[in-house]
């Protein structure tokens, strides 16, 4: 008899095309501030952005603080008299723009009918680091929704990827047995390590860099260039690990 199997995605740059929905939520709220929206302010912000991502992971600035300041910044360059602005509001403008305007990445919601169609019993997951708005908006906007069974998002949970924690959350939801499921994602340090630190079975979806070295590092079990290559990889390892009836 066969077992159920399940496929536990990652979001960001595995279906989706954060940096896409980004873009397009900055030039909504950049442009509703009377600024003109370009590559140079967008290049700005990436780098800001990050830096005050790194601030909050060491704790010297809140997420509040975090918000403000980087919309405080943005606009101030653009001339906008930022004394009267409600920094809060316009970050959540931004957010609920993102939200509104999920991007797929192309061939990803045919992969997820592909596989829906060949395995109709196996079940299909989110699992990702981030905001639960902005990423369970993003996948209803696409239409992305229509093909998973559910969605594990790290603001949810209380904790991220490569947690182990973070997958045995998933797993008790699923109700599944960890050689059942297999993670699927592009990120070496959250989705990789994270199978591994649960000894989840892994695809690294678009590999990079010295692949050989981090497949070693990472026990990573399978690799995949593009969605054809991981339609082949998880029929392979759906029908070889849990043959059909
Ligand atoms: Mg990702």
């Amino acid at each position: 008899m066969s077992r159920q199997v399940n496929f536990l995605f990652d979001l960001d740059e595995t279906l989706l095309n954060f940096h896409a929905s980004e873009k397009i939520g900055l030039r909504e709220v950049v442009e509703a501030n009377g600024c003109v929206f370009d590559d140079e302010l967008y290049a700005f912000f990436k780098a800001r952005n990050k830096e005050l991502w790194l601030e909050l992971e060491k704790g010297t600035i809140t997420r509040e603080e975090l918000f403000k300041t980087r919309f405080g910044e943005l606009l101030a360059r653009c001339g906008a008299d930022v004394s009267m602005l409600d920094l809060l509001k316009i970050n959540s403008d931004f957010i609920s723009a993102m939200s509104r305007n999920g991007v797929l990445l192309e061939g990803s919601r045919e992969l997820l009918a592909r596989l829906k169609d060949t395995l109709p019993d196996a079940l299909i997951f989110i699992v990702s680091n981030g905001a639960t708005v902005n990423a369970l908006g993003r996948i209803k906007s696409t239409g992305l929704d229509a093909y998973l069974d559910g969605t594990f998002i790290s603001e949810d949970l209380g904790v991220n990827k490569p947690s182990p924690e973070f997958f045995r959350i998933v797993l008790d939801g699923i109700g599944a047995h960890k050689d059942d499921c297999i993670v699927v994602g592009d990120s070496l340090t959250s989705d990789m390590k994270g199978a591994k630190n649960s000894g989840l079975p892994s695809c690294w979806f678009r590999p990079t860099g010295d692949i050989a070295c981090a497949v070693e590092e990472y026990g990573i079990d399978f690799t995949a260039d593009n969605f054809e290559d991981l339609y082949d990889v998880l029929v392979e390892w759906a029908t070889c690990n849990h043959p059909v009836k």
